[in-house]
């Protein structure tokens, strides 16, 4: 343990109090939970404004995929965490005749989370959830891209918790570096692929485990026989949802050539009903969370021809829903994640073309097929690596509790939600009960035709 390092003793606190295993029980976790859910809805207001001042969130988008998504969470948490905490039983082999075999959910002890400001009082929030149904103490270092629910999730956490069980450090890199720098039992990251190294070094240094939620490009494709309308108005929903600043937002189209035009004219459609004739002027469209991701995306609007959207207004930090055609894979705007309200559309007529256009980039957090047939979603699904995803539909996977939420490769390690974050919060430690009534002699080296016998079992 460094003594310069101002985290050192928040830590040490939160192992202090982890040995005393009081984090343990099921009624202090149902307690834990319980009082998170209390103070969410006792200040759902305060949270609703903060997400306003920050990003401009709409109370219907601040409710949809912040507030309400971490209340349904704890709710279905309180529902199964018993069962969950349950040793599970499993089989017992012939070899190990007389023992019982059990597989114990243990939690690991103290868990740091990093959160990013996309959503962030969600992305801060869900993962704790899993963290304490576990019975973890846990760290929360909220994004300093959001100050105000920043603030909110320091004045709610604190509120309800000693700190040497649940903390909030505010604060930006330099915060979430001292924090890095000290022995943690589990951390757990979201945020951008390159922070994502970062993060998994100073892990290997302790060689603590981590979960990383990355981003990616994440693509989506509208097939030749896709249901146009239903499909171009769930695509804009996805995409332009929080401004496009969501990490499993379809990054970029492929349209098959043969219903380019007709799709377009759709989601220009469905843009205009739910954002209106000048999104800029909506009270209801989120910003750009700060001026150099505003000034990053602002430069892609130059790329291949708008069709639909293109307006911007540099001081309120916002940008019009926007979609470019005439662009192809090689194109500025194909080679980062995007993070923002523009849509490139780039066409096909070879599905198994664009599958291996797909299978040379990382692999990415979601995709999403528009189609009908189900040999080519059969085709889709088994050729191509992707975290999650969606048929026909785009970003509803992430809401339910029975879909493990993560990336592969690039895009990700380890998956959370429902019980899958109880899982990656616990340790599942084996443990085998041997009876003491008799004694099977195979195993000891001293026992005549010993070889003989254990090659009878162990083939
Ligand atoms: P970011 O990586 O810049 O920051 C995330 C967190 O890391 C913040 O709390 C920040 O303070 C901290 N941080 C920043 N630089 C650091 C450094 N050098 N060392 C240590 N910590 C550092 O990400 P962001 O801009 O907040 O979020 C956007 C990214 O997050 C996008 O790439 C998006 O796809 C991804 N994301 C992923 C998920 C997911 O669930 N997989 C969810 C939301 C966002």
């Amino acid at each position: 343990m460094t003594t310069d390092n101002p985290y050192s003793s928040l830590i040490a606190r939160q192992n202090a109090f982890f040995r005393t295993h009081g984090t343990k029980s099921y009624t202090f976790r149902a307690d834990a939970l319980r009082k998170l859910g209390d103070v969410i809805r006792a200040h759902e207001g305060e949270i609703v404004q903060a997400l306003k001042t920050d990003l401009n969130k709409s109370e219907f988008e601040a409710y949809s995929t912040e507030i309400g998504v971490v209340l349904k969470e704890i709710r279905h948490t309180l529902q199964h965490l018993r069962a969950w905490m349950r040793p599970t039983k499993v089989r017992t082999p012939l070899t190990h005749f007389g023992s019982k075999s059990t597989i114990h959910h243990d939690p690991y002890g103290v868990v740091l989370i990093i959160a990013p400001w996309n959503f962030p009082f969600q992305l801060a929030i869900a993962p704790l959830i899993g963290a304490i149904a576990a019975g973890n103490c846990a760290i929360v270092k909220p994004s300093e891209l959001t100050p105000r629910t920043s603030e909110i999730v320091a004045k709610l956490l604190r509120g309800i918790y000693l700190d040497e069980y649940v903390a909030v450090v505010e604060g930006g890199v330099e915060a979430s570096q001292g924090l890095l720098n000290e022995k943690v039992d589990y951390i757990f990251f979201t945020g951008g692929t390159a922070i994502g190294h970062i993060v998994m070094s100073s892990a290997a240094k302790h060689l603590t485990p981590v979960t990383l939620e990355l981003g990616g490009k994440s693509p989506c494709i509208i097939h030749a026989d896709a249901t146009l309308p239903l499909a171009a108005r769930r695509i804009a929903w996805g995409k332009f949802t929080n401004a496009g600043q969501t990490c499993i937002a379809p990054d970029y189209l492929y349209v098959h050539e043969s219903v380019k035009d007709a799709f377009i004219a759709e989601l220009k459609q469905a843009i205009a009903t739910m954002y209106g004739a000048n999104p800029l002027q909506s009270d209801t469209f989120t910003r750009i969370v700060s001026a150099r991701h505003f000034e990053r995306l602002e430069a892609y609007l130059h790329e291949g021809q708008v069709a639909i959207g293109g307006q911007f207004d540099r001081e309120q930090l916002r940008i019009a829903p926007t979609v470019l055609t005439e662009i192809t894979a090689d194109d500025p705007v194909m080679q980062d994640e995007i993070f923002g309200p523009i849509l490139p559309v780039l066409t096909y007529t070879d599905l198994d073309h664009i599958i291996d256009e797909i299978n040379r980039r990382p692999k990415p957090l979601a995709l999403y097929l528009f189609a009908e047939s189900k040999q080519v979603q059969q085709r889709v699904l088994d050729h191509t690596s992707f975290g999650g995803g969606c048929i026909n539909d785009t970003l509803y996977h992430f809401t339910s509790p029975h879909l493990p939420f993560g990336g592969v490769g690039s895009s990700g390690i380890g998956a959370y939600h429902g019980k899958s974050s109880f899982e990656l919060f616990s340790h599942h430690k084996s443990v085998l009960k041997q009876t003491t009534w008799f004694d099977i002699p195979f195993r000891y080296p001293h026992i005549k035709n010993g070889l003989k016998r254990i090659k009878l079992f162990l083939k």
